[in-house]
């Protein structure tokens, strides 16, 4: 068979990260090859290994090696699923940019679908999940719970039951590049940025091998990331339930009087007083850890440390060691 060639400029970037994902890296890049090709344009095909600790460089670098249109930007550790896609978004050079995961639970025969919505003239098209296949009980329940919290509480409008797995234009692939903030929640961004925007269903698959790289401790991290980002409500509610309290107490000094006029010597009732005591303690401790929320997330930014490291980058020229930023604006 003939190498593959590399097209002066692809059409469309298809951005992949990948911690651990031995299993299913070759299935992967048969089922994306066989889609792309049905487009006829010219395409790159974007792997982000995040630190894995398997044979993912490995077999990506093969891949790389035997097709110039495949590139792998390596982490210098773990930073992130989040994260990765960022950095495949910042080396992304095509018209249309796709986001997807490596385990097929987001089956790449969805592009075609919304490639022909961005040749309609729409701007990203989002992938909408009708139904999940193969995940456990809890995690649907929590999703759907994190969806309707999310689009219930945040300041933008976040569309529901929409992952990561997205086509997003180049223009706005651009704007985002210019967030840069650290606690990343990458489809509250690519809402905020605006453009036109529409969803495209589909019915999520089974993960093709290997295990979910979300345990719960995560997903609740990217849950507060997407609170903390786009809403100031968890802040405020500490000033309604204040207000509530002292009203609640006010009537509570002008009942004391009264009873204390009208002959009742005195309220009874030690535990009621430890019970609310202890409550509006915990009330108080929970308004202090939302702040802490917040001040890390502060502090994160402060700080201002890179978002990523690149260890190695395989399919560009120039090679990029130890850079935190794109080879050149492209
Ligand atoms: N991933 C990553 N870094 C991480 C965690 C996950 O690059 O720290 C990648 C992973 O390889 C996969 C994608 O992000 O391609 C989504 O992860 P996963 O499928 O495990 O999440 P789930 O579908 O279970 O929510
Ligand atoms: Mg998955």
């Amino acid at each position: 068979m003939n190498k593959p060639t590399l097209p002066a400029r692809p059409v469309f970037s298809l951005v992949i990260p990948i911690w651990n994902e031995q299993a299913v890296i070759p299935v992967l890049y048969e089922r994306i090859v066989q889609v792309l090709e049905s487009t006829a344009e010219p395409w790159e095909l974007l792997f982000v290994n995040d630190g894995s600790t398997d044979r993912s460089l490995a077999l990506l670098v093969t891949l790389q090696a035997n097709d110039p249109r495949v590139k792998v930007l390596n982490f210098s550790r773990n930073f992130g699923h989040q994260i990765a896609i960022t950095a495949g978004c910042d080396y992304a050079e095509g018209d249309a940019v796709i986001v997807m995961d490596a385990d097929l639970q987001d089956p790449p025969e969805v592009l075609l679908r919304m490639i022909d919505r961005w040749r309609e003239g729409y701007d990203v098209a989002y992938a909408v999940r009708t139904k999940r296949v193969g995940e456990t009980r809890f995690k649907l329940w929590s999703a759907s719970l994190f969806y309707r919290l999310i689009r219930s509480i945040a300041e933008i409008d976040i569309p529901m039951d929409a992952g990561d797995f997205r086509l997003m234009d180049r223009k706005v692939v651009l704007a985002m590049r210019g967030l840069r903030e650290k606690n990343r929640f990458m489809r509250g961004l690519s809402s905020w940025v605006g453009f036109k925007q529409v969803a495209v269903e589909y019915e999520r698959a089974a993960r093709y091998a290997g295990e979910t790289k979300y345990p719960l401790r995560k997903m609740v991290r990217l849950a507060f990331n997407a609170i903390t980002s786009f809403s100031h409500l968890p802040l405020q509610m500490a000033t309604y339930t204040g207000f509530f309290f002292a009203g609640f107490s006010g009537l509570g000094i002008v009942l004391a009087v009264l009873m204390r006029l009208f002959g009742h010597q005195q309220l009874l009732g030690q535990a009621t007083t430890l019970v609310s005591v202890l409550f509006l303690g915990g009330v108080q401790l929970i308004f202090l850890g939302i702040l802490g929320e917040y001040l890390g997330r502060i502090y994160d930014e402060v700080k201002n440390r890179p978002l990523y490291i690149l260890a190695d980058t395989y399919g560009w020229e120039e090679q990029a060691r130890g850079k935190t930023e794109p080879p050149s604006p492209c």
